[in-house]
């Protein structure tokens, strides 16, 4: 299921990132020559004769141009394997289904908000223990572990309050106590973060963000270095069948094509909307890692290499959120982030309705707190339309 198939490619891993993002997996299609993978649309692969085949039996297994994609996104995270699948929530779920009933999971407690659904109301029932913490703070990383702990999930940035997690620290409390560390890298993306640098094992994404960067599709990946764990998860994936569709794996890689022009965009426009919003009267505080602010901005700066376009801002109360995000003209009212379009909305009313308003609270996540995913317009143009949607409030 790795690279074999295909005939050596031009990039090397000694290669930067903007080579790599273009190059990473990705040769030649044999036949024809033709530059771009081709879309392998095709459920099953015809076998020269009885008991032998190509490489290529049945497409839930293999299929040559999600293995570009997987290869590309390996490449872009300093990975040895990539392992695609059909969303960001399938992907993280494979992981979890490496663990058996009785084993424990100790989580972060300002998760997506679909990961924590996942874990509290369906994983959990079937008899897989969870802990929710502050990661933030690694004793209580720490002081969660169990002998049964078997995986630490953490995400950084977290959505929507930009809260960090020390990774190198998270790793060697994990590896102690024998479980693996999975950090959901979608926030950052490889070109502002590289877990798997950092001691984690697992690096995910839902790459219906920042990789793929179109808002067009629906898709999960992951990068780790173990064979034996990539076998692992190969095989959870082949049994439970969540693997993406190979139209959306070519838009992804085309999206990953460009990651490091598009991110390079997200993090000026991001840092100069979160700077605007900082300063101005009508927003009581700005959400953002890159700003000195930040009472983690130290750690951002050592391990992100650029903070992303997400930016959360504390209006002060539902109707003046409200009349920002619906004053907006280029930024639209929208869920999802990091696609090339600016979008922004109130996550207690949307991403985060279903967590419970005490949860909400203790988050921070409050009414009045608005989060923009700021894209890659022109950025006077964006501050302008910010200033006319405030003027409103
Ligand atoms: C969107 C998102 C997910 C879930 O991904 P889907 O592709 O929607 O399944 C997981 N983690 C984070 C941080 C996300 O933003």
């Amino acid at each position: 299921m790795s690279s074999n198939h295909d005939p050596p490619s031009k990039e090397s891993p000694s290669h930067r990132f903007g080579t790599l993002a273009v190059h990473a997996g990705q040769s030649p299609e044999p036949t024809t020559g033709a530059i771009m993978p081709p879309v392998f649309q095709t459920s099953t692969y015809v076998q020269p004769e009885l008991g032998r085949h190509t490489g290529y039996e049945y497409a839930r297994v293999q299929n040559p141009t999600r293995e570009a994609l997987e290869r590309n996104v390996a490449g872009l995270e300093g990975g040895k394997h990539g392992i695609a699948f059909a969303s960001g929530l399938a992907a993280i779920e494979a992981i979890v289904k490496l663990l058996s009933a009785g084993d424990h999971v100790v989580s972060e407690e300002n998760t997506y908000g679909g990961t924590h659904r996942m874990f509290t109301k369906v994983l959990s029932r079937l008899g897989i223990n969870f802990t929710f913490v502050d990661s933030r703070d690694s004793d209580q990383i720490r002081d969660a572990m169990r002998p049964e702990t078997r995986l630490v999930h953490l995400e950084t940035p977290t959505n929507p309050m930009m809260r960090l997690c020390d990774i190198q620290e998270a790793a060697s409390i994990a590896h102690e106590g024998d479980a693996l560390l999975c950090v959901d890298n979608t926030f950052a993306s490889p070109y502002n973060q590289r877990p798997l640098d950092l001691g984690a094992d697992l690096s995910v994404h839902s790459s219906t963000k920042y990789l793929n960067g179109h808002s067009d599709i629906i898709g999960g990946v992951m990068a780790l270095n173990d064979d034996d764990l990539s076998e692992r998860i190969h095989f959870v994936r082949k049994s439970s069948g969540a693997v993406p569709g190979p139209m959306d794996c070519w838009l992804c890689l085309r999206g990953t094509k460009t990651l490091h022009l598009r991110m390079e965009a997200h993090n000026r426009n991001g840092e100069r909307v979160a700077r605007f919003l900082q300063k101005h009267p009508k927003v009581e505080e700005a959400h953002y890692p890159g700003l000195e602010s930040h009472p983690q901005h130290e750690l951002a700066a050592r391990q992100m290499k650029g903070y992303s376009g997400m930016v959360a801002v504390e209006m002060g109360s539902k109707e003046r959120a409200k009349a920002f995000v619906e004053g907006t003209r280029l930024f639209s009212l929208a869920e999802s982030l990091g696609g090339v379009e600016s979008l922004i909305g109130i996550p207690a009313i949307m991403t985060h309705a279903s967590v419970p308003p005490d949860r909400r609270a203790a988050l921070g996540v409050t009414d009045g707190l608005v989060r923009l995913s700021v894209g890659i317009e022109d950025p006077d143009d964006l501050l302008e339309d910010l200033e006319g949607a405030l003027e409103s409030v």
